[in-house]
């Protein structure tokens, strides 16, 4: 038996829940008539709680809540930042080269649209990635 007064969470628990309440709780509320007025207490609350009529109300109550809730306000989404970021490289990828080809060597042309491939696919798995990441922690 433990010689300090049981806590408030252990009273509960062996009033709420006494099958998984701690043996030593157990022992303490039969040897203790601090906790064991403590337990009495609980039981008398949780009887007076059970023996309340259960409101009742002539309107939906989920309605009148929900409706008086702060809407939150859409976000934009992204997609169609992504969508015309996406048609900008390719335009770019597509004018650029064309419109200097003349004036540029080929290996300058395949240069400026290599690094242009190459950062494209890199923003576009860094952004997939995030998506994925957001996804995951939104799932959770
Ligand atoms: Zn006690």
């Amino acid at each position: 038996m433990t010689t300090e007064h049981l806590s408030d969470t252990d009273i509960q628990l062996f009033v709420f829940d006494k099958g998984n309440a701690d043996p030593g709780v157990v022992i303490h509320v039969l040897h203790c008539p601090h906790c064991a007025a403590k337990v009495e207490q609980y039981r008398t609350l949780a009887e007076g709680l059970a023996g309340q009529e259960k409101a009742v109300f002539d309107f939906h109550l989920a309605t009148v809540v929900m409706d008086s809730l702060p809407r939150a306000k859409p976000k934009r989404r992204p997609e169609g930042l992504i969508i015309g970021l996406s048609l900008l490289m390719v335009a770019t990828i597509c004018f650029i080269p064309w419109r200097f080809f003349k004036m540029t060597t080929l290996i300058a042309a395949a240069l400026i649209g290599t690094t242009t491939l190459c950062m494209m696919a890199f923003l576009l798995t860094d952004m997939y990635r995030i998506y994925k990441k957001q996804v995951k922690f939104l799932s959770i």
